[in-house]
């Protein structure tokens, strides 16, 4: 198969998630990055897209100059800028009929999101919505026990996402996290919509279920921050679930703690993002095994996700890989008329951008309202 022709927005120099983005992308040979406009500033956006080798001609100072140039010569765009423009950008390129892969949150309003999934509906175009750490194989690996029903029903699930980077008060102007508490560039919600919502979207993603309905408490603990720091959310998933969540921008000492773990009728898992490569499973009654990704006996979902051997280092890179060979396979198979490999249907999708947005929103609504029990449904999703 010819490579597909990939186009970035934002990402820019010095941007904490471009990296991965371009890592992920490149990694399989599937994609060429052939157009982008990548940053704010737009001679820095140019000069650095020069740089990554995009022709200067499509190397855009924003990115309606890059709509107006490429309909019709990308297979997909990622999206990697600030939230409060994902949906414009989105909708704009889903609408020329591109293939969109957006960061999260994919919107701020829960009425955006309903018109971005209403639109790829409609356009029949892909839009996907990067939960990347969906993509770890070892994650991979807990969604299939869970399927083919190895912990039995699951009871709960303890799932965290913690790091401790805007704790430091004589920090809180560095315009990498002033945005963030920047509801006109953020949203509704900081820490709950950047990092929490990974938290809960491992958790659906794992158990197969979708929440129902949610109690938050939030908190701003450095002063004048309008938007959360730290929040504390119990959910109920439609499957029978609950759900105990930690989300924390101000754990010291806490790095990228995206820890999760699962228990069920007849066993328990225990993964961390900070050591992806093993998961711990406890069957009732027995003692604890190590499972290491790439090792044998894993299932088929862990193993296409897996591309280093045994024993060796595989991170966060490669999860979003994971999701840039998943999306690869889907628009290779739609242009070549083909049913795509099962396998790389796992890709998280507007519809779960969607239900991310609800439970923002839900979540904001029973923090102001001291933990009162919300439905975390969108709209469209209720009956
Ligand atoms: P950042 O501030 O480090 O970088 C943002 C980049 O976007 C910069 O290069 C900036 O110049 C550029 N930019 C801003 N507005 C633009 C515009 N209108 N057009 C083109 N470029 C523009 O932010 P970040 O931490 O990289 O976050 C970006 C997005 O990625 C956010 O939505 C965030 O929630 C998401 N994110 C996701 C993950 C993940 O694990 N999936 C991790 C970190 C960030």
């Amino acid at each position: 198969m010819d490579k597909l022709n990939w186009g970035l927005i934002g990402g820019g120099k010095g941007s904490q998630i471009g990296p991965a983005h371009r890592i992920g992308a490149a990694i399989d040979g599937l994609f060429t990055l052939q157009a982008g406009a990548l940053d704010i500033d737009a001679a820095r956006g140019r000069d650095f897209a020069i740089g990554l080798g995009i022709a200067p001609e499509r190397a855009y100072g924003d990115w309606q100059a890059m709509l107006a140039n490429e309909r019709g010569r990308l297979d997909l765009v990622t999206v990697a800028t600030p939230n409060a423009t994902h949906y414009p950008i989105t909708k704009a390129f889903l609408e020329a009929g591109i293939n969109v892969l957006c960061e999260k949150p994919m919107t701020v309003t829960v009425e955006q999101a309903e018109d971005i999934a209403a639109t790829a509906a409609r356009t029949g175009t892909i839009c996907a919505v990067n939960y990347g750490y969906s993509g770890y194989a070892l994650v991979r690996h807990m969604r299939a026990m869970v399927a083919r029903g190895d912990l039995g029903r699951v009871r709960l699930i303890k799932a965290e996402f913690a790091h401790g980077f805007h704790a430091d008060a004589a920090d809180a102007d560095n315009p990498r996290s002033r945005w963030r508490y920047n509801p006109a560039q953020a949203g509704i919600s900081a820490v709950f919509a950047d990092c929490g919502i990974h938290a809960l979207h491992m958790a659906s993603f794992i158990a197969g279920q979708q929440a129902l309905e949610l109690s938050a408490d939030f908190v701003a603990c450095l002063p004048g921050r309008l938007l959360e720091d730290d929040a504390m959310v119990n959910l109920r998933l439609d499957g029978g679930a609950v759900v105990r969540l930690w989300t924390s921008a101000v754990a010291i000492g806490r790095m990228h703690g995206l820890n999760i773990q699962v228990f069920g009728e007849t066993g328990g898992l225990r993964w961390a993002q900070e050591w992806p490569n093993q998961l711990f499973w406890t069957p009732l009654g027995e003692t604890t095994r190590i499972l290491e990704r790439g090792g044998p006996g894993l299932s088929p979902e862990a193993d296409r996700a897996s591309r280093v051997t045994m024993g060796h280092a595989e991170g966060m890179p490669l999860a979003f890989a994971n999701i840039y060979a998943d999306l690869a396979e889907v628009i290779a198979a739609r242009k070549q008329g083909r049913t795509p490999d099962p396998l790389a249907l796992h890709y998280p999708t507007a519809q779960d951008g969607l239900r991310s947005i609800a439970a923002i929103r839900a979540a904001v609504e029973s923090a102001q309202s001291r933990g009162a029990w919300v439905d975390a449904r969108p709209p469209s999703l209720r009956s």
